[in-house]
């Protein structure tokens, strides 16, 4: 059940401290979009001016957050329908954006839409002041930049063609009520790295992080954390005599159960590449699934499964003496990917459900880039896989299998092509991956079903 991988990067700091020149830049180097959360701020602010309300009276600018519209995209932000870009950057709406900000109820509203801004881009670069420590506590990548205050005036000033001396005293004011106001204040959060960026210039910086990024261990803290709740271990074990006979049994028990029970029938078993690492990705639409994988091939594959599996000792026992590792669902979980790219690495196949859980119906619908990133990330070949009649055997509520047919399609390999930038992988490649992945898994599913009698 692979979880990710929303990419999202979180860009905290003051103003002028260089967010969302580093966030623009990011962005286009990791094919993500960026978002300017202080924007949002801004257009809340222009409103609260255009209809003559009092910046501190709590409920009316909150009913007027949550009732307005705000689309903010790179280099334009419109408020209501109109074109605010210009507007969101005078003197007066930067006076009163710190104080509405400090609205509970309009923080509230606001992150729910951060949220689902980078839900429906499925990640992106986000800035702001709380990014992580309340937006996204969970991104891959959690920045904190600072630079003296005689820079970040400069800079502010360069941007609004005003007087340093004057934008460092509304700085200061505006940094005052920004770090000590009581809803979500400037904070650099947990896990935050904090960069200076005074003397840096955006091109090293860029560099540097992006480097971060690369650094399999990156944002480990998240999974620490995850690993002492759950008891779940993403650490690579290489296989042992012991693990891979277990794992033989198993297989063999599972796989005779579901060719009684289940009639199950295998088709493309020829696409499986003979040795060597692959990654698995099938449908998945059934509890099932996991085991009629059983009736494929003999060899070892090794599955990515939730982890709050592992909040069963037995389960979590279990699933280890078979090679399962765990991954946190919701987030990027950078720690359980690297591990996957390792396990690859070390010439093992892994399952990956690229729907990231299971799904019901006929459609396959978007898919998470997770099986395309460690396939891409590790050079190996994604084989897509369609598994007919399973959600009819499981059925969803239901506590009993019933004995359906199921009928399994193996798909020919997509290969990705070898990335230009060394390790990293980019957004665009995943996409692309990801799209075909889509379509292929469409294709054998909609075969698989209609050969199980399930379509
Ligand atoms: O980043 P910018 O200076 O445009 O933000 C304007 C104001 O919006 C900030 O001074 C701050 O009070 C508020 N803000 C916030 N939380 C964010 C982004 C901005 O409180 N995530």
């Amino acid at each position: 059940m692979s979880g990710v991988p929303y990419r999202v990067i979180a860009i905290d700091g003051p103003s002028g401290s260089g967010k969302s020149t580093l966030a623009a830049a990011l962005a286009a180097e990791l094919g993500l979009e960026h978002l300017d959360t202080g924007a949002m701020y801004r257009a809340v602010a222009l409103a609260v001016l255009r209809r003559g309300l009092e910046p501190d009276d709590a409920d009316a600018v909150a009913t007027l957050a949550r009732a307005m519209s705000i689309e903010v995209s790179p280099g334009s932000v419109v408020v209501n329908g109109e074109d605010a870009t210009a507007a969101i950057r005078t003197p007066e709406v930067t006076a009163i954006a710190s104080v509405v900000a400090a609205n509970p109820d309009v923080r509230t509203e606001l992150v729910r839409r951060q949220r689902a801004w980078v839900e429906d881009r499925r990640g992106g670069v986000v800035e702001g002041r709380d990014i992580a420590s309340v937006v996204f506590p969970g991104a891959e990548l959690k920045l904190y930049l600072t630079a003296s205050s005689e820079t970040r005036a400069r800079r502010r000033a360069e941007e609004t063609g005003s007087q340093a001396e004057a934008t460092a005293s509304e700085m200061a004011a505006r940094d005052a009520r920004d770090t000590t106001r009581a809803a979500s204040p400037l904070v650099r959060a947990d896990g935050s790295h904090e960069i200076d960026t005074t003397d840096v210039p955006v091109g090293q910086l860029v560099k540097e992080v992006l480097k971060m990024l690369d650094t399999p261990d990156q944002g480990r803290h998240e999974f620490t954390r995850l690993e002492h709740r759950v008891g779940a271990k993403v650490e690579y074990k290489p296989p042992t005599r012991g693990s891979l006979l277990f794992f033989a049994v198993c297989r063999a028990i599972a796989a005779t159960i579901c060719r009684l029970f289940c009639r199950v029938t295998v088709e493309g078993r020829e696409n499986l590449p003979a040795s060597g690492p692959y990654v698995f990705a099938p449908v998945h639409r059934s509890y099932v699934d996991w085991i009629v994988l059983a009736c494929i091939s003999r060899r070892r594959v090794r599955f990515m499964a939730k982890d709050t599996l592992w909040s069963s000792r037995f389960v979590g026992w279990l699933l280890e003496a078979l090679g399962t590792f765990p991954v946190h669902r919701g987030s990027a979980d950078r720690a359980a990917f690297s591990l996957c790219v390792k396990i690859l690495a070390e010439g093992e196949p892994c399952v990956l459900f690229p729907e990231g859980q299971r799904r019901s119906g006929p459609v396959v619908e978007d898919l998470l880039g997770g099986a395309a990133y460690v396939a891409a990330r590790a050079r190996v070949p994604i084989v897509p896989v369609g598994i007919g009649g399973s959600e009819r055997v499981m059925q969803k509520g239901k506590a009993l299998p019933r004995p359906y047919k199921v009928h399994i399609v193996v798909g020919r390999p997509i290969y990705p092509l070898a990335t230009e930038s060394g390790s990293r992988v980019p957004m665009r490649v995943v996409k692309e991956i990801t799209a075909q992945l889509q379509g292929d898994i469409q294709e054998l599913f909609d075969r698989a079903q209609r050969r199980a009698g399930a379509a």
